[in-house]
């Protein structure tokens, strides 16, 4: 049987592959002097996101920051990538239009970072674009399209002529991202719909994703995609719970060494968006229940390693 064949990306972009801590970053190079990257991964990986970024600038200069949406693993090395060329017009940061008002003020407890109860580096946004808008990147016009259901701001950046998608957490291979605004009554399940079908009306060759390598020809992705929707969309506690398990396990990553049960659980116990998931999908469960039917699910597939008092990922720790 012959090898599967490694998709080709149009010259000039470059996509840094990370894990499911740090968002992948794309470097696309727009012309022979400068390059615009796209999603800058978690703040406790910056260091290596603006080492793997120089490197792919191969000597360009980096011009803009842009972001698929403003979660703490795709903007995570926002700031530092900035310091490093330039703040302002030599570097700008430009996020989702509906994201400006505030963009990057994690000091402030309302912001969707604190809200999350993560880590990030706070950043000033120069511009935002919005569904419609056209941005030149690695010589290319790239396309935005709104992608809610992840987040109700998320875009998408679509290549025409080469057929790329960057989809950010839209749809990954195996997968999407939580759902968030179904966690506090929004609109979810049906947004995730609208733009699992924008993606099949595009009708890429290529998907770049949040996280996850490359993929080529994504119908098989959309199926997965859309199986796993209409599972979630049946029972929306079974979503909540997902919810849960994605933000402790986050945690525990973001966590340089396994931190202790008793943290976790006050983590738990005070990060507003699980207090709200709570209140909406358990209202009858107390947090210290929840908590540990959370812990042992992450368990019992060995995404978390409970050693003793503390609780260690099993690929960082
Ligand atoms: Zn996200």
């Amino acid at each position: 049987m012959d090898p599967k064949p490694q998709p080709q990306l149009p010259p000039g972009v470059h996509v840094l592959v990370h894990d499911w801590l740090s968002a992948n970053a794309v470097v696309l190079w727009d012309d022979e002097h400068t390059a615009s990257v796209v999603d800058t991964g978690h703040v406790t990986r910056a260091r290596a996101t603006c080492d793997g970024v120089a490197g792919a600038l191969a000597g360009r200069r980096l011009r803009r920051i842009v972001n698929t949406h403003l979660h703490s693993d795709h903007c995570g090395g926002n700031a530092r990538l900035q310091r490093e060329h330039g703040a302002g017009a030599q570097c700008a940061i430009v996020v989702p239009a509906g994201e400006l008002p505030g963009a990057g003020a994690w000091e402030q407890p309302e912001s969707a970072v604190a809200q999350a109860g993560q880590q990030a580096e706070p950043f000033r946004a120069d511009a935002g674009y919005a569904a419609g808008d056209t941005l030149w990147m690695g010589g290319l016009p790239w396309q935005a399209h709104a992608a809610p259901g992840h987040d109700d701001h998320a875009l998408m950046l679509f290549q025409p002529d080469a057929g790329v998608l960057i989809s950010g957490d839209a749809l990954w291979e195996h997968g999407f991202g939580v759902l968030f605004p179904e966690i506090d009554g929004g609109d979810g399940f049906a947004a995730q719909r609208r733009t699992l079908l924008r993606i099949e009306q595009l009708a890429p060759r290529l998907v770049i994703p949040g996280h996850g390598p490359v993929f080529a020809q994504p119908g098989a992705a959309l199926e997965r995609a859309h199986t796993r929707l209409d599972v979630f969309e049946a029972d929306p506690p079974r979503h909540a719970a997902h919810a849960l398990r994605v933000l402790l396990k986050f945690h525990v990553m973001e966590q340089a060494h396994p931190p202790t049960r008793g943290a976790l659980a006050r983590w738990f116990a005070s990060t507003a968006m699980v207090g709200r998931a709570l209140r909406r999908f358990w209202p009858g469960q107390s947090e210290s229940e929840v908590f540990e039917q959370t812990l042992d699910a992450l368990a019992r597939v060995g995404a978390l390693l409970p050693r003793g008092e503390r609780v260690a990922d099993p690929d960082l720790h």
